[in-house]
């Protein structure tokens, strides 16, 4: 079979680069940009996003163009940073690999110039460049432009937000008149329109995805949260999808100082990029976020420019961008390559505005997702460790010698118990701190002043009180089953019961106020599968609903045999409580506690306060979504 970048035009050498870069296959922007760039005799504009592989798009045709017998620069690429520039001349470099004379230069500030010109001297066809270096460069008088054929611009627009206009226009007078320009810009605003305009003569233009449509692999989700409560809500997103790799943004080094300080604090993988770190220091951040020994990279828009980072599976809008074309740089940092991506945005409700507006600009609709609840957390890490536990390597030849000792210790126990056991220690420490978990989630007014689905829902069923119940999906309930077990158990009518909520190993079902005595009063000991079935008042008891705000009085319908998953649940004091009656317990930075480093290890005792978290490999992710 032909190598499909063969169909494209592009040669041997090249193809066999490409090859061992794993590339197979052109992703769309390349099979529609090669063709056209290929020509050689045309501008170009196009309006894509960065990890769509826009790099090999225009640097392919840029490396079947140049002619590597001379030692001219033949190609100059302007980019926004520097982190961007050492990616660009990384990737052209690796696909001219096979390709004899060709050289690339890497031109950037912050980093050695006479370095810098001594590549130079020697003879480079391909400069790659970042624009205040180019101009102190171009100033020296240490580089001859005059047979540049092809100037590509990336990501102009964010070239633009920095204010590099003029610098372009300095640097673009140096070039003979007839090169030919491409530019590529993940959004089009007027400006990059007028550079368009100004530079090119009768571009193609070419529009992967929709027009200021921001990447289709990504999602876009908004939490509504009071002010206060951000930081807590950034720990409850973060705990509630333990494979997460993610960029964090704020808006001011402070604010990115400060959250990775107090995630640090708490016991997670992060760390700060901002512009008062040194160049250093910066590598440093950005080498260990690339390896993946660390989880969350706190960062300000201008140091996450060009992160080129595969696999991030969610960008965090800690604080939104002043410039909302800012938004679609951030999110583009995650959905990278095919990947999906979530970019999510916390907010409070007078901020709903802006999400409209971003809406406007890049085209799609965010979802308004709930935060889950201190219950949906432990869920979700008690899951998460169960298929890590399940899924781990297990070392035979070294495990072996202790296995005869490990048996003793468990030969009174049956499997159950073990298993219970195992899951309970890292388990408990997480319901230990998301007992009394307050909910989070502001009640807000939409645009339209109308209440949160909660607060509507609330008003509404004022005449029946939340139960939990610790039986739910994993036992094969559905939420008729449920219904027939809990009317059948507490001899109680169906019209009873009202919203039946299922969860996984628990379950939130409604009933009329005036049943709930009886309920409890029949409910005894009862059983499920040789385990006891318990129903409790729920903190989250809709108003008039008896138990709200106060602490709940575990009832035990089924005596002493702790169930799965809850085993040990003494008191979850409201986990779910969505409303905490006030002055609810914050989570605070005692969370501490065990977070594995992101490398896979779990790092034993974990900081202080010892309750805490811990991170494990991940079941599916689900989210809450109103
Ligand atoms: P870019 O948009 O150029 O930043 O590329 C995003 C990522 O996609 C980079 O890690 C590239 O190595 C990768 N990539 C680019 N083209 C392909 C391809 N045809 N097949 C697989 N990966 C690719």
């Amino acid at each position: 079979m032909i190598n499909p970048f063969k169909l494209l035009g592009i040669s041997d050498d090249v193809v066999n680069a490409v090859k061992d870069l794993g590339f197979e296959n052109p992703t769309p922007i390349q099979e529609q940009a090669i063709p056209v760039l290929l020509e050689g005799n045309n501008d170009f504009v196009g309006l894509a996003q960065t990890g769509t592989g826009k790099t090999a798009a225009f640097g392919l045709p840029l490396i079947e163009l140049i002619d590597f017998s001379s030692k001219k620069p033949q190609a100059l690429i302007l980019c926004p940073t520097r982190e961007l520039c050492l990616q660009i001349a990384s990737d052209i470099k690796n696909y001219s690999k096979n390709t004899p004379g060709a050289s690339v230069v890497a031109v950037y500030g912050g980093a050695n110039i006479m370095q810098q010109l001594r590549e130079i001297r020697n003879g480079v066809q391909v400069v790659v460049a970042t624009p205040g270096r180019m101009l102190d460069i171009i100033g020296r008088k240490a580089i001859d432009f005059s047979s540049v054929k092809y100037v590509v611009l990336d990501e102009a627009d964010e070239m633009l937000n920095m204010g590099f206009q003029d610098d372009i226009n300095d640097i673009l007078s140096t070039t003979p008149d007839d090169k030919k320009t491409w530019l590529f810009s993940a959004t089009m605003p007027p400006e990059v329109r007028r550079i368009a305009k100004n530079y090119m003569d009768n571009p193609t233009e070419l529009t992967m995805g929709t027009k200021n449509t921001g990447n289709v692999n990504i999602e876009h989700e908004y939490y509504v949260v009071r002010a206060r409560d951000k930081y807590a809500a950034l720990k409850r997103i973060v705990d509630f999808n333990p494979e997460i790799f993610a960029v964090v943004f704020c808006k001011t080094k402070l604010d990115t100082q400060d959250v990775a300080e107090n995630l640090i604090k708490d016991g997670y993988n992060a760390d700060a990029l901002h512009g008062d770190l040194s160049q250093q220091q910066r590598d440093k951040v950005m080498q260990r976020f690339r390896d993946r020994n660390m989880q969350l990279l706190i960062a300000t828009d201008v140091a996450a420019r060009g992160i080129d980072v595969n696999n991030v599976t969610h960008v965090v809008n800690y604080s939104l961008p002043d410039e909302i074309e800012s938004y679609t740089h951030r999110s583009g940092r995650t959905g990278r390559a095919g990947k999906t991506g979530i970019s999510i945005c916390i907010i409070n409700s007078k901020e709903l505005g802006k999400i409209r507006q971003i809406e406007r600009i890049i085209g799609k609709s965010f979802t308004k997702a709930e935060l889950p609840t201190g219950f949906d957390v432990c869920e979700k890490q008690l899951f998460s460790l169960v298929h890590k536990v399940h899924n781990v390597e297990v070392n035979e030849s070294q495990i072996d010698q202790y296995i005869p000792r490990i048996m003793d210790e468990f030969a009174e126990l049956s499997k159950e118990d073990v298993i219970k056991r195992f899951a309970s220690l890292e388990f408990n420490r997480f319901l230990e701190y998301y007992k009394n978990a307050p909910d989070l989630n502001a009640a807000a007014l939409d645009e339209r002043g109308e209440r949160g689905e909660r607060g509507a829902r609330g008003a509404r069923n004022s005449d029946y009180t939340r139960l939990f119940i610790n039986l739910g999906s994993v036992d094969e309930f559905t939420r008729g089953d449920l219904l027939s077990f809990v009317c059948n158990n507490g001899k109680i009518s169906g019209k009873n019961i009202g919203k039946i909520d299922l969860k996984g190993v628990y379950s939130f079902f409604e009933v009329e106020n005036a049943s709930v005595d009886t309920l409890f009063a029949n409910f005894n000991d009862i059983q499920f599968n040789n385990r006891g079935v318990r129903i409790e008042k729920s903190g989250d008891a809709p108003e008039g609903g008896g138990s709200r705000g106060g602490e709940r009085r575990p009832y035990s319908g089924g005596g002493e045999r702790k169930s799965y998953g809850g085993g040990e649940r003494k008191s979850y004091g409201g986990g779910d409580r969505r409303s905490s009656g006030g002055g609810g317990r914050r989570e605070g930075a005692s969370a501490g506690g065990g977070f594995r480093d992101f490398s896979g290890k779990p790092r034993e005792g974990g900081n202080a306060g010892g309750s805490g978290r811990r991170e494990s490999s991940g079941s599916g992710d689900r989210r809450r979504r109103s």
